[in-house]
């Protein structure tokens, strides 16, 4: 039987509400297939730890984190911390600390969820965006100076190196060739920003020729958001900048039907550390505590943890359980425009997972 090791960090908001949810989820799972097990351990980083230590995660965090299998995230941000202070301080000092370079966002409109796009069949829309994730605008270089002055300078510095993107363009191409359609778009800015961008296009050109096998094509990312509303199907998988794909992957998650919806896996594809994964949105203040968040963007980040460790058809068993609590209305959370909390889908979702092995193991 394999064990693996999972770190849990709920963090803050509703984070603290629906990773449990995913654990519970992780743990039907064990219980109803003898062939794998999990050790958890859970880690109370976030705004609370911040207030007591002054820090958002322990200085040497980073080494009880290591010899994890993986991390199962919730969200950073408390109203009383600055945003760049809770970012910073937990999930990028993860995200930068274990090199996990390639973030990678699903979006499908899933049974049952009423999309926003009338024109839209769910199958038109199944996209994969690979963001950057380790450099380019969010690479935290820069400088504020003369505060307060009528001098007052500041810069955020947007670096790109030919190593950072030709290994996020290589994990790209290669993610587009296991598609069925074998289709990538690389999102550009390359008429505005004339060097990094430029780059940035002519690396894409060159890694193109190791996949020749994969369609590929370019759109200024302007563009690309009247492309994902007026013309879905035309894309598969994307790449982009770590900003460009950072708004570009909230407004598929819109598209998709919400933002408690989608998944996200901060991965290290080389395998070097531990790869994190997390639903998209953030500590949504405004529902916590309530009992009343969404938890399948969380399961779905579930199913993609389950992806990284090999356990294809584990994942694929929790993903049918939640696309059938999708399919169901009055399992539908409020931002989907239903009444169900979140304990009531956790529990339907655990249901699944149980009858699922048992009709399993009753073909067998
Ligand atoms: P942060 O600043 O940490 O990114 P935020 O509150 O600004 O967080 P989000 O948490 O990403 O932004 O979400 C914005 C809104 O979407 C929330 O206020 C909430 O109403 C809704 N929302 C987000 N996630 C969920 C969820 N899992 N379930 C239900 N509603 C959600």
């Amino acid at each position: 039987m394999k064990t693996y090791r999972i770190a849990t960090i709920p963090g803050d908001g509703i984070g603290k509400e629906v990773i449990p949810a995913g654990r519970q989820v992780l743990e039907a799972l064990a219980k109803a297939d003898p062939a794998f097990a999990f050790e958890f351990e859970d880690f109370d980083w976030g705004g609370d730890y911040y207030r007591k230590h002054g820090v958002m995660m322990p200085e040497r965090g980073l080494d009880s984190l290591r010899e994890k299998d993986a991390i199962l995230f919730g969200s950073a941000g408390d109203p009383d911390i600055p945003d760049h202070i809770t970012l910073w301080g937990l999930r990028l000092k993860i995200c930068q600390g274990f090199d996990q370079y390639a973030n990678v966002r699903p979006t499908r409109i899933l049974p049952g969820i009423d999309a926003p796009l009338k024109r839209c069949k769910p199958a038109d829309l199944d996209w994969i965006i690979v963001r950057e994730n380790s450099e380019g605008e969010y690479s935290g270089v820069g400088g504020r100076v003369h505060q307060g002055h009528p001098i007052e300078a500041a810069t955020d510095v947007s670096i790109m190196t030919r190593a950072g993107v030709e290994r996020i363009m290589r994990f790209a191409f290669r993610l587009a060739q296991s598609r069925p359609r074998k289709l990538l778009t690389v999102i550009t800015k390359s008429n505005a920003q004339r060097h990094a961008m430029v780059m940035w296009d002519q690396i894409a050109l060159e890694i193109s020729k190791e996949f020749p096998d994969v369609q590929w094509d370019k759109e200024l990312v302007d563009a690309a958001t009247a492309r994902m509303v007026n013309r879905p199907a035309t894309l598969d998988t994307i790449v982009a900048t770590n900003l460009h794909a950072d708004i570009l992957s909230d407004l598929a998650a819109a598209l998709a039907g919400s933002l408690g919806i989608a998944p996200t896996g901060n991965i290290d594809p080389e395998r070097r550390y531990p790869s994190m994964f997390e639903p998209i949105h953030g500590s949504a203040f405004d529902i916590m505590g309530k009992g009343l968040a969404n938890p399948v963007g969380t399961f779905w980040s579930v199913v993609m943890l389950l992806e990284h460790l090999g356990e294809r058809e584990a994942a694929k068993r929790v993903m049918q359980a939640i696309e059938t609590i999708t399919a169901d209305t009055s399992l539908h959370t409020g931002d989907l425009g239903g009444t169900a909390t979140t304990a009531q889908v956790t529990a339907a979702v655990c249901a699944q997972l149980a009858k699922a092995t048992v009709a399993a193991s009753r073909a067998a």
